[in-house]
């Protein structure tokens, strides 16, 4: 038999699958509320208007060319990066103990991050949330890194299991990695409150466990980027004290930079009490060897997008824009939120649906099952994630009556 012959078919991708049968479906009232992509209330995808104006400025530049960047990327984009996300004042960036490197966004900083765990990390189990977004394992299950799931979601509360999240951090071998999503949890929607915040990372802290942030959403949370880094900011204050702080980031979704592919993985050093230990030299080393990983599997990071951000975070007047555009999507998508709970309200539709207010960024885990979806799709051409989780930016006023009926008739 000839070689190839028996490569095994596997199933399309979930996600992407139902954007194809989206397409392909003749039915003249259709509605894609799948992948989480920000559409604006006409449905069609956003430019921001502070992406058009940097856009402009780019290709205005008498030097405007397309050659590489350097392997560890725009150092204008990973510098002004590491603030949005750190902030201004932090202090691992005053103690010089951040390596900020580019990568093809969110999911490749996750990549490069798997990579260099499994290289100086090994041996760890590294523990998702129950639910996570679904490419979570697949990314780190590739670079052999054996995964677990903590606690998260109660489905008969619709909130968040707290005593079961934190005994799993307990149980976890010491030294574990834990992914923890920055905020705008995918796909429940649900993030833990400030005060919850405080008792995961303290019960990380006590075992030593090892944070990766996965920021693929600030902004969308509140529409503040400041508070939509609490988290993340409040776990370097109490892990970065011996461990170090893995954080990936993606502007795919708040600069709507999605295809572009801009992210970055900034990584923390632990702060260093012995006087003689040579951060500067920890941090070459360091950086090396992620150079290393990235020019052997993209060699440099796409130079377009990373311009446009980069000229966005370094502009004064493009970034108070682009704090207008995401409080644009984030108050859109709080408006749908509402709209679809009041809607199913008035229908008297079975259950209760608070949860859809309650949830914050870009996705509602509406708690619908399988088979509900399924009906939603052949009978009502409304298009979603089996796991019943719906992107709220797919809603606008011309397609929120026809969701909210096909919702209420499927749940009867
Ligand atoms: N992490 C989470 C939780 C996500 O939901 C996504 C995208 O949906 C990503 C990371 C990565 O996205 P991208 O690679 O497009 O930046």
């Amino acid at each position: 038999q000839a070689i190839l012959n028996n490569v095994e078919k596997l199933p399309a991708d979930a996600l992407f699958d139902i954007k194809q049968r989206f397409s392909k479906d003749p039915r003249e009232v259709k509605v894609d509320l799948g992948i989480g992509a920000y559409r604006d209330e006409t449905g069609k995808p956003w430019v921001l208007p502070s992406v058009r104006s940097a856009e402009k400025l780019v290709q205005e530049n008498p030097n405007y060319n397309h050659e590489y960047l350097a392997i560890n990327g725009l150092p204008t984009l990973t510098s002004n990066a590491a603030k949005i996300i750190l902030g201004e004042n932090s202090p691992a960036l005053a103690e010089n103990r951040v390596i900020s490197v580019q990568s093809l966004s969110g999911t490749g900083a996750l990549h490069i991050a798997a990579k260099f765990i499994s290289k100086f990390l090994p041996n760890r189990t590294l523990y998702l949330s129950n639910p996570t977004w679904a490419n979570h394992n697949a990314i780190f299950q590739t670079q052999g890194i054996k995964t677990a799931t903590y606690a998260y979601w109660d489905s008969k509360t619709k909130s968040l299991d707290l005593q079961g999240y934190l005994k799993s951090i307990k149980n976890a071998p010491n030294g574990s990695i834990f992914v923890l999503h920055a905020c705008a949890h995918n796909p429940t929607g649900l993030d833990p409150n400030q005060e919850q915040w405080h008792q995961i990372l303290d019960a990380i802290a006590s075992k030593d466990h090892i944070a990766l942030f996965d920021s693929a959403y600030q902004g969308f949370a509140t529409g503040d980027l400041d508070r939509d880094a609490f988290a993340v900011r409040l776990g370097i204050q109490k892990l970065s004290k011996v461990c170090p702080v893995f954080i990936c980031q993606s502007f795919a979704k708040n600069i709507g930079l999605y295809g572009e592919r801009v992210g970055c993985l900034h990584l923390v050093l632990p702060q260093q009490d012995d006087a003689s230990v040579n951060l500067a030299s920890i941090k070459g080393a360091i950086s090396s060897q992620l150079s290393k990983m990235i020019r052997s599997e993209v060699s440099n990071s796409p130079a377009y997008g990373a311009k446009i951000a980069s000229k966005i975070l370094s502009t004064s007047d493009l970034t108070q824009q682009w704090y207008k555009d995401m409080i644009t999507m984030s108050s859109r998508i709080q408006k749908m939120r509402t709209s679809l709970r009041d809607k199913l309200v008035s229908l008297k539709t079975p259950g209760t649906w608070d949860h859809i207010v309650e949830q914050c960024g870009m996705f509602s885990y509406t708690g619908l099952s399988p088979d509900m979806v399924q009906r939603l799709e052949s009978q009502h051409a409304v298009y979603l994630v089996s796991s019943g989780r719906i992107s709220i930016a797919g809603l606008n006023d011309g397609n929120i009556d026809h969701v909210a009926n096909a919702i209420d008739e499927v749940v009867r």
